[in-house]
């Protein structure tokens, strides 16, 4: 970065630090030596800053004073959540470690790493096994192993004053510098130590994430604490032979010590665990020992200590130090940058020339059409939506039949609804006929009333029950009392018994989900009520009625608006590459979209068998369900009931469930949603893309709820955009008042944590 700022503007910007009582601030230093700005923000503690919006305004305020071409450089994808939102000709990402293999690594971390694989141009590893394991994920990766400043490291060479803290520690001294982590194999420094207690065993660098009393204690080992830059040569040139006793585990899999060429940059011999990027870099060298347990690391350093007298081995090791200077790594790098930005210009470009839209939504059913309506007839957002079908309406989508007789290709959809918003939103589409929905099951070769009721029971039993409190004592003389209810056998095996269960539930739910229902949620069958009174019908909600038109007519009538382009009978991917678009708003299946990563989240899917019958009425009611597994169907639906139609035939569908088919049903079990909360993870880290509806937030809704979904879900968008409007124009408005020059010409910035570069003690000045 000091290389970078002879000519450009270079911020780094470090993690925040936390003052009580203190407003949020940003100071601003510029380090004399190497011209380089270094921002660290100050937040309040007790304002917390869960989703960056400090940090992001801290920033942005910064942004606002510079002018000119922007690079951002990223060495850890915490950084992305409060500055993603930066237009830069390019974005780098300087990859020193593999973070998430770290103690208390984030579990945001992976998402957001993936985000950012996403947005960089080129990515930088510092070392091999780094670039091996992210070269598959982007199409610019390029390995840069550590560089040295053999400059200022080979004053180590010669005699230095001996710092005073290691001054009296008796020769021959192994000297180590760096974080003191879960990285160091402290057993093994402390067999080493016990092992010669005659040497000297020095630890330069701060003790982090680990606990101080975990350190292995002895006289003959020295931890001296964190060092600055500048003073590593004094306290090398005082050692008779650099060590790295790493750990071999996860958190040191894909290092490559900078420390290796610095230790030897200061003519120090080294002896090292077998760290795979040391052994590939430097295991030919003399002056390198590898050793991977105590006994061997102590025969390691008795070799490496006779070495200190013969000077041969110096020369390779300088032939290797020439070819790794930092002058050599910037100007490398800032060409890739260079190439990179071009690339982006002129896919840009490209781009630009692709027709452009605020939004894109894929899918038209509830979810997308909802979405696609407000974006663009509140928000006056010019939305592209597509559907792989070639229809609009999902899986509400109705037709009329060769007869003309209207029906629904997924099958029945009846609505209901207890709130007036969503009843009264879509009131704006349609006109509706009042309709009250009404089920038979076919049990026992009688057509009674479901959900169970009072009617259900005489007819069954041949009973005669004629209250409410006759029905609940009947019932409650039937059900099995069930512990914790869990299940969605539970629900109805505690309410009814397991006769009535048996009868209405079991084969139903086992011929619907594929499975018993003691092995589904509760929220299954809790869906179904069970009553004491003669009610027949199979909702409840103060609004029951059906669109006059049809549900596809009300659909039209939503998307017909100058902002909606409509594509069906396409792929999103397809679509994506031929347009451009600031947002995604993705209703299809989350798994899919996310390519499976995880693995499939289950569906149930139906088959439907339409017909139509030359009779004007089939079946006295709109549905008869037939819960038997002798049956394969689960129901009958007789369209004519839901639309008031008049007609010599009649329009009906069979319900065969599958495990095959379009995905319609998630399916609610414990782990299918730890399954999908992992996917919801990936999801929350794609800030520009919006999921929604049944199968994007894979959730067993009806079409109400969704609608609802999907309202809430503009309302949080459109105000996260006004809250963002704020943001702009309170910084644009503070930079105006400040009147700051600007500094420089062009902007470099760069993101950085600490924990990235953490490699060295001192302050990563190189
Ligand atoms: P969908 O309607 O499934 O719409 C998603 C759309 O996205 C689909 O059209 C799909 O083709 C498209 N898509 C997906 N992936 C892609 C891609 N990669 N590229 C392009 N397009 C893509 N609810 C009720 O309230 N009452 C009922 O009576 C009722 N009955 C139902 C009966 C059945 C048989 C089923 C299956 C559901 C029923 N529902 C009912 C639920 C109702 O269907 C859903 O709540 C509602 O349709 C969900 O809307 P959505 O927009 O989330 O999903
Ligand atoms: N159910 C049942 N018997 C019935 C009706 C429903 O066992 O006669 C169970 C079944 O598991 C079903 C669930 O209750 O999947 C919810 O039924 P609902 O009618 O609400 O399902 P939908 O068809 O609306 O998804």
């Amino acid at each position: 970065m000091s290389r970078f700022a002879r000519d450009h503007h270079v911020i780094i910007w470090e993690e925040p630090v936390f003052d009580a009582g203190a407003e949020p601030s940003l100071d601003l230093s510029i380090c004399a030596k190497s011209g380089v700005t270094v921002a660290v923000p100050h937040l309040n503690p007790e304002q917390g800053d869960l989703h960056g919006k400090q940090l992001r305004r801290l920033l942005d305020e910064l942004m606002a004073t510079r002018s000119g071409p922007l690079v951002r450089w990223y060495y850890t994808p915490m950084m992305l959540p409060f500055s993603r939102h930066l237009q830069a000709e390019c974005t780098v990402y300087d990859c020193m470690d593999e973070l998430k293999n770290f103690k208390f690594a984030p579990p945001e971390l992976l998402p957001l790493e993936e985000e950012l694989l996403k947005a960089a141009d080129v990515v930088f590893t510092g070392g091999y096994s780094l670039y091996e394991a992210k070269r598959e994920r982007h199409l610019n990766v390029h390995a840069f192993p550590s560089s040295v400043d053999v400059r200022h490291f080979s004053q180590g060479r010669s005699a230095q004053a001996d710092p005073a803290d290691q001054a009296q520690l008796p020769h021959p001294r192994f000297g180590f510098y760096g974080v003191i982590d879960e990285r160091v194999d402290l057993d093994l420094l402390q067999a080493a130590a016990e092992a010669r207690p005659d040497w000297s065993f020095i630890m330069v660098g701060p003790v982090v994430k680990i606990s101080e009393a975990d350190l292995p204690r002895l006289p003959n080992i020295a931890y001296l604490g964190g060092k600055d830059y500048q003073e590593l040569p004094a306290y090398l040139s005082g050692w008779d032979v650099a060590m790295m006793p790493f750990a071999i585990n996860e958190a040191t899999r894909f290092i490559s010590p900078t420390k290796t060429p610095e230790y030897l940059a200061a003519g120090r011999p080294v002896v090292s665990t077998p760290i795979k990027d040391v052994i590939r870099h430097y295991g030919e060298l003399d002056a390198v020992q590898i050793a991977s347990n105590a006994k061997d690391f102590v025969a390691g350093c008795e070799r490496a200590l006779a070495l200190k007298d013969e000077r041969d081995w110096l020369r390779p090791v300088d032939a290797v130090l020439s070819t790794m200077s930092w002058d050599e790594t910037a100007a490398q790098m800032k060409a890739l940058i260079v190439e990179a930005a071009e690339e982006r210009k002129v896919s840009t470009t490209a781009d630009n020339q692709k027709p452009h839209y605020d939004v894109l939504v894929v899918g038209a059913g509830f979810a997308g059409s909802v979405m696609a309506e407000r974006l663009a007839r509140d928000a006056g957002k010019k939305v592209l939506v597509i559907d792989r079908r070639p229809h609009i309406a999902g899986n509400a989508y109705d037709l009329p039949n060769e007869d003309g007789i209207l029906y629904h290709l997924y099958g029945p959809h009846i609505f209901h609804t207890n709130s007036e918003e969503i009843f009264s939103y879509l009131s704006r589409f349609t006109k509706w006929r009042p309709y009250e929905h009404k089920v038979l099951a076919n049990v026992r070769d009688k057509l009674v009333p479901m959900p169970i009721n009072r009617t259900t029971l005489n007819m069954l039993y041949g009973l005669n029950l004629q209250t409410d409190e006759e029905a609940e004592a009947y019932l409650e003389s039937r059900a099995e009392p069930v512990d914790e209810i869990k299940t969605s056998a539970d629900v109805v095996v505690s309410k009814v018994g397991t006769e009535l269960y048996q009868l209405f539930f079991q084969g139903y739910t086992r011929k619907q989900w594929g499975m018993d229902p003691s092995e589904l949620d509760k929220s299954v069958t809790s869906r179904v009520p069970t009553r004491t009174n003669t009610d027949d019908r199979y909702f409840t909600d103060s609004f029951q009625a059906m669109p006059l038109n049809g549900f596809t007519a009300m659909f039209a009538s939503m998307l017909d608006h100058p902002n909606i382009e409509l594509r069906l009978g396409v792929e999103w991917e397809d679509v994506a590459r031929e347009v451009s678009y600031d947002k995604l708003v993705f209703t299809g299946p989350i798994d899919e979209y996310f390519g499976y990563r995880y693995g499939k989240l289950p569906y149930r899917s139906l088959r439907f068998q339409h017909e139509t019958i030359d009779t004007e009425v089939f079946q006295p009611v709109a549905v008869v369900n037939y819960p038997s597994e002798d049956v394969p169907y689960t129901r009958i639906t007789e369209y004519k009931y839901l639309t008031g139609q008049e007609a010599p035939k009649t329009s009906i569908t069979y319900e065969y469930p599958s495990a095959e088919g379009d995905p319609y049903y998630p399916i609610p079990r414990p782990e299918n949603q730890a399954l999908f909360k992992r996917y919801e993870a990936l999801a929350l880290a794609e800030p520009n893309v919006i999921f929604v509806g049944r199968l994007a937030t894979y959730r067993y809704y009806n079409m109400d709820q969704v609608v609802g979904q999907a309202l809430a879900t503009y309302r949080r968008l459109k105000a996260a955009e006004e809250a963002e409007m704020e943001v702009m124009e309170s910084a644009a408005l503070q930079a105006s008042a400040s009147e700051r020059p600007a500094l420089f010409g062009t902007t470099m910035s760069k993101a950085t944590a600490r924990n990235g570069s953490s490699e060295t003690a001192a302050t990563p000045a190189e």
